[in-house]
């Protein structure tokens, strides 16, 4: 029999409520039965194992004996242990189920992941840090990444593996092309206003293919505003796009300037194709926060 020791006599009367109300509220499955020898005692239909027991309840007086009761109350058999596993199970996968709708991922790359990936010699650096990036994210999200290279080489799909990967590990994450936040803000009045709130609340937003969209004073006023809102939100942003990065560096129109500004400034470029570019361009920090992302944790 279960015992608990009280330090105060009034807590009698609290316990009394407190078992009752669990006892009444208990759910009686299909199946259940009442011990034979004790018909206060409920025993589960499927494992035959008892599902109320007795407690008892003490409480030592001045004289040092004890003042003591008893209560039924509610007890887990196993099948109620897996019923409480199986629903915390459910609620989780419902989160995660959330947290993919609030991503607006698109379906193409909702199944990407680091495991599924081809690695070659090409990819294999700029893989590996993206892959450090994720599983490290805590130790990294000070800055964010810009993806860069010519089409084709798995920028978007190694961005959708880390903002999986998050997700997995029910982080908010958003992944959005300016393209489809053009066309959508474009249809729907309230969609600008709820993305900007949203992007808030993400701790990781994957901007993808940035320059593909429309290149209008309109839309790069708009990317703009939207860079700038998640420079200024301290939070990171991961970019991927076809722009060479020494065009990006050396830029002199200011419509694209103070875009391209704001990401370097935040975001350590990753370049994917062949060649090696790195630490041509890096400085010292560069340096250290690309020696850091090849090693992540791991193999510190
Ligand atoms: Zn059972």
């Amino acid at each position: 029999m279960t015992e608990i020791i009280l330090s105060n006599p009034g807590a009698f009367e609290m316990l009394r409520g407190v078992f009752a109300s669990a006892i009444s509220s208990q759910v009686v499955r299909d199946g259940d039965y009442f011990d034979a020898n004790d018909k206060n005692i409920l025993i589960c239909g499927t494992c035959g194992r008892p599902r109320r027991e007795y407690v008892k309840a003490h409480f030592p007086t001045l004289e040092n004996l004890s003042e003591c009761d008893v209560f039924l109350a509610p007890k887990a058999c196993p099948c109620d242990i897996k019923e409480h596993e199986d629903m915390k199970k459910r609620q989780l996968e419902d989160y995660k189920d959330g947290l993919r709708r609030f991503s607006l991922i698109e379906e193409k790359f909702s199944g990407a992941s680091f495991g599924k990936l081809t690695i070659n010699a090409n990819n294999e650096t700029s893989i590996k840090m993206c892959r450090n990036y994720a599983m490290n994210f805590e130790k990294y999200k000070k800055k964010g990444l810009l993806l860069w290279g010519g089409v084709g080489t798995g920028k978007s799909t190694a961005a959708a593996c880390i903002a999986n990967a998050l997700i997995d590990d029910f982080t908010p994450v958003m992944m959005i092309s300016f393209t489809r936040i053009l066309d959508l803000s474009g249809s729907d009045r309230t969609f600008e206003r709820n993305f900007l709130e949203d992007m808030q609340r993400a701790e990781l937003v994957v901007f993808d293919d940035l320059g593909s969209e429309r290149n209008t004073d309109y839309a790069l006023e708009k990317i703009y505003n939207i860079i700038d809102a998640r420079y200024r939100s301290h939070k990171p942003m991961i970019l991927t796009t076809n722009l060479d990065l020494r065009k990006m560096t050396e830029e002199t129109d200011i419509r694209y300037k103070r875009i391209y500004e704001r990401i370097l400034e935040v975001c350590h470029p990753i370049m994917f194709c062949g060649t090696n570019w790195r630490r041509e361009i890096g400085g010292k920090e560069f340096n250290s926060f690309e020696e850091s992302l090849l090693k992540g944790y791991d193999e510190k």
